[in-house]
């Protein structure tokens, strides 16, 4: 049964979107299924796999209306070895649509529960707002991966972005849960970032992955070519930052499992 990850912060550029396409790719090439579900009506998760978003015949937009399912609209990204649900300008008019139909918060939870059994990942690239498309994702994840700088601002936006977690889990998702906090775009030469990362250290504990990801212009590249950094140059500094991602986050899951069957 997949594990749902919605990969969120309403900041843009925070590295949603590249961590989605990378942690996708390094999981696949630790043997795990993934299937990655672009929600953001830029597409960017889209192009970054290497479908072209301009010419699609479904896409998540259409599933979240029910106008075909998930596996109709699913296409194979060839560089990154995951399955893709894709994303385009269409899905903007989600938040006005979703709002006049039923169980508008758990249209994608629903669209997801066919094939959960089919994937070991299921990672959910969110757009930059806390909107309707968010709060499915968020309905419909297990966890919240959230992706931030290391600059003063980052902390503020964070609390907002934690109380619409609590609320969720709340009103329409008891099993929703801060999976990890991951510091982006990391440079150690800024000063400042050592001093947030031990407020975030403090204040989060070990949801703070220890894996951190560096600057990397190759991470900033890969997308244009349509390919995860993995791919694009397997040796650079940001994609095996990413396989290590990968790594951690499995040992969490197997660490996890072993606590639950002793309980
Ligand atoms: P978001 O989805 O949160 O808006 P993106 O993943 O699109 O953020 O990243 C924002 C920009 O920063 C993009 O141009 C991306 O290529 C670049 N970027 C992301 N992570 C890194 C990194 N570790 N090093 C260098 N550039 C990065
Ligand atoms: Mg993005």
């Amino acid at each position: 049964m997949a594990k749902v990850f919605a990969i969120a912060n309403q900041k843009g550029g925070v590295a949603k979107t590249t961590t989605c396409i990378n942690l996708a790719a390094s999981l696949v090439a630790t043997r795990r299924r993934v299937l990655l579900i672009d929600l953001d009506p830029q597409g960017n998760a889209t192009t970054g796999s290497g479908v072209d978003k301009l010419s699609l015949e479904h896409s998540v937009y259409d599933v979240l209306t029910g106008d075909c399912s998930l596996v109709e609209a699913m296409q194979f990204s060839e560089h990154g070895g995951y399955q893709l649900l894709p994303a385009n300008r269409d899905l903007t008019a989600a938040e006005v649509v979703l709002l006049n139909m039923p169980a508008k918060e758990h249209r994608l939870r629903e669209a997801l529960a066919p094939i959960r059994e089919n994937y070991d990942y299921v990672l959910i690239d969110c757009p930059p707002s806390l909107s309707m498309l968010t709060v499915n994702a968020l309905a419909a994840a297990d966890g919240v991966i959230i992706p931030m700088q290391c600059e003063y601002y980052a902390l503020e936006g964070l609390s907002d972005l934690v109380s619409s977690i609590q609320r969720i889990s709340q009103a329409l998702n008891p099993n929703l849960q801060i999976e990890g906090l991951l510091r982006t775009m990391y440079d150690p030469r800024i000063g400042l970032t050592h001093d947030v990362s031990d407020q975030l250290k403090a204040h989060f504990g070990d949801k703070l992955y220890e894996t951190v990801i560096p600057r990397n212009v190759r991470l900033a590249e890969a997308p244009s070519h349509g390919m995860p950094a993995l791919v694009y140059d397997k040796q650079s500094k940001g994609a095996q930052a990413y396989l290590a991602l990968a790594g951690e986050l499995s040992r969490r899951q197997r660490r996890a499992a072993r606590s639950d069957t002793k309980a």
